[in-house]
């Protein structure tokens, strides 16, 4: 099998793991991934898991859905614009089998431009002709309408206007719904903010499969284990928790396979209880 490209199914639906790429965050940004550690805990947690504390490989993993009837892409990815290092999801689609033309329906889980912007090429055309793009209404008059870009902070402010400037030109293609919404026979979107405002996952099921997008209600494996942990840049934070923990606690029940936006490649596994919470059990 191509690199970045991991085919599994869920019940009767056909799936594609397929990396983006990844981006490489240096040691000063690591514990940002972390707030609420302590350095030492920190250090301890990373030893533990074998990930160096000097640097990060972030994975970006997005997934297609062919249910037979629609071929569902969860994310497009971040483009090839911004970050030279992203925007590996078409020619991951072709090792597939699919040309972009084939997708007919994009649910972007969140405005950040690492999922919304491989809509768009470097010329500003469609990446994806005939597709409908899919975003929960509140997430999209947040980035849209709402926001200040200056007020994010000034280390975010090029990346706002960029996913800004990206949404506006994608909108003729948008369809917007309400989190909880089903999206697809089988493909139902899960109100889970906190790390945006209108943050959504989504609940696959076909015949017995079940698989849970976590998109980026849990950034690494260490989230499961650590829920009190969390990227700096979650908006809401104590809401992103508790979104976080409803969705691990429902992995659990429904022993359903788990499809993480930036855990290592392809990002898939199960959620297992542990003492009192939880640990990440990858899919073999
Ligand atoms: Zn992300």
């Amino acid at each position: 099998m191509t690199d970045g490209v991991y085919m599994f199914s869920v019940g009767d639906f056909k799936c594609v793991s397929i990396s983006d790429g990844s981006q490489l965050i240096d040691a000063q940004m690591l514990p940002t991934f972390f707030v609420g550690s302590t350095n030492d805990e920190l250090a301890r947690t990373l030893r533990w898991h074998g990930l160096s504390p000097d640097y990060l490989d972030l994975q970006s993993n997005c997934l297609l859905i062919d249910t037979g009837d629609e071929r569902i892409l969860v994310d497009s990815g971040g483009g090839s614009v911004y970050h030279a290092v992203l925007g590996k999801v078409v020619p991951g689609l072709a090792a597939a089998g699919y040309q972009p033309g084939d997708i007919d329906t994009i649910v972007l889980t969140h405005g950040h431009l690492d999922h919304v912007c491989g809509g768009l090429d470097k010329d500003g055309a469609f990446v994806f002709p005939n597709a409908r793009q899919i975003m929960a209404r509140g997430e999209w008059e947040y980035w849209t309408e709402e926001t200040d870009a200056a007020a994010m902070g000034a280390a975010l402010v090029a990346d706002v206007q960029f996913t800004q400037d990206c949404l506006r030109a994608l909108r003729s293609q948008m369809t917007l719904i309400e989190p909880g919404d089903e999206i697809a026979p089988g493909i139902r979107s899960i109100a889970t903010p906190g790390h945006t405002r209108d943050h959504m996952s989504l609940a696959v099921t076909s015949g017995a499969g079940r698989l849970i997008c976590v998109a980026d209600t849990m950034d690494l494996p260490i989230h499961i284990e650590r829920t009190t942990w969390h990227p700096a840049w979650d908006q809401a934070p104590e809401q992103a928790m508790t979104s976080r923990r409803m969705l691990l606690r429902r992995a659990v029940e429904e022993d359903a396979l788990i499809h993480a936006f930036h855990f290592p490649f392809p990002g898939l596994g199960y959620v297992r209880e542990d003492g009192d919470g939880w640990r990440f059990e990858p899919y073999e």
